[in-house]
């Protein structure tokens, strides 16, 4: 049987051997020249198809399911005070902008060496760092929320300016989430009994881990205090996996309850006029396929039957 052991550190000494060449997972991706971004192989990708499978079938009986673009409006980022707390984070959009004649010159430019990029405009669009944004205008949006409250089941490819050649942190990745908009007593109900779920979920899988009061990455120095804050209040949890190391697992899966934020932001409100609060239960598609790789080797075929069997693979 093929068991791999974690990928250990050693970036800093192998500056030019991406550590994705470890022989357990090099076979799963292709670089694309940009750290953080890469081609995925065919027996990848069916693990990522046989995760999302497996969390659809815990998919609370409410959830309404959207999968959304990977891009946002630019508009949307601004207003939920992204620009706060994770400037250094943010991908956007920008084109080519003018008549053909302006644009043809601009991209000229290029072939004689000189710097198209000068011309770009900001679009109206950015890349989504989250798969649960887009949903709470939606909900606003279709007025007063109902006394059960709403769960979703979103989905979207995701891009934060994280570049790094970890095997656990892209650029690009794929986030599932469920979402719950309610009172406060339930988000509670919808977040407690999701991190046991999620431990099952893991325990199917084969994977060890371990679940840990977490922060968001908040920029800069105020930002230090909103994580030291959010650890206070236990507003985040993490599920973590031995991935690239034991002493520094890499968060799969995490729990997150918003409090008021998203309520205030958009509008959320019930009957009684009372400000709605959200929470998430976020899977990192990719980092969850890298885990079990990682675990459980580079042949699927040689996964423990119990694994395969959970995942149907
Ligand atoms: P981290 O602390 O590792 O940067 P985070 O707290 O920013 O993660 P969340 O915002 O909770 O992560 O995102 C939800 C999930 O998306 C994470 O639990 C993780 O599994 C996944 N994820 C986040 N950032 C990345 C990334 N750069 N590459 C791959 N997966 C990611
Ligand atoms: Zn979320």
């Amino acid at each position: 049987m093929n068991i791999a052991t974690p990928i250990a550190h050693g970036c800093c000494d192998h500056r030019f051997e991406p550590e994705l060449l470890h022989p357990t997972v090099s076979k799963l991706f292709m670089p694309s020249g940009v750290d953080g971004v890469y081609g995925r192989s065919g027996a990848y990708e069916s693990v990522v198809e046989a995760l999302a499978a497996l969390i659809s079938r815990h998919r609370p009986e409410a959830a309404e399911v959207f999968r959304f673009a990977p891009v946002m409006p630019r508009a949307s980022l601004e207003k939920q005070g992204y620009l706060k707390s994770f400037p250094n984070l943010i991908g956007a959009v920008s084109t080519l902008v003018g008549s053909d004649r302006e644009i043809a010159r601009s991209a000229a430019k290029h072939e004689d060496g000189g710097d198209w990029t000068e011309d770009l405009r900001p679009s109206d669009l950015v890349l989504a760092p989250a798969a649960c944004y887009p949903i709470y205008p939606i909900a606003a949006e279709r007025g007063t929320v109902p006394d059960e409250g709403y769960v979703f089941d979103v989905a979207a490819d995701c891009f934060r300016h994280e570049p790094s050649r970890h095997v656990d942190r892209f650029q690009s990745f794929r986030m599932r989430e469920y979402v719950r908009i309610g009172t406060p007593a339930q988000i509670q109900a919808f977040r407690e009994p999701w991190v046991e779920r999620a431990k099952g979920i893991a325990d199917v899988i084969g994977l060890t881990y371990t679940v840990e009061v977490a922060n968001d990455p908040f920029f800069g120095r105020v930002g230090a205090l909103m994580a030291n804050q959010q650890r206070e209040d236990a507003l985040k949890f993490e599920l973590v996996v031995p991935v690239r190391s034991a002493e520094s697992p890499t968060a799969c899966m995490s729990f997150n309850y918003h409090k008021e934020h998203f309520g205030e932001v958009w509008g959320l409100h019930n009957e009684a006029g009372d400000v709605l609060h959200t929470g998430c239960v976020a899977f990192g598609m990719d980092r969850l396929a890298v885990a079990l790789f990682v675990t459980h080797g580079a042949e699927i075929a040689a996964w423990p039957a119990s694994v395969r069997a959970a995942l149907n693979l």
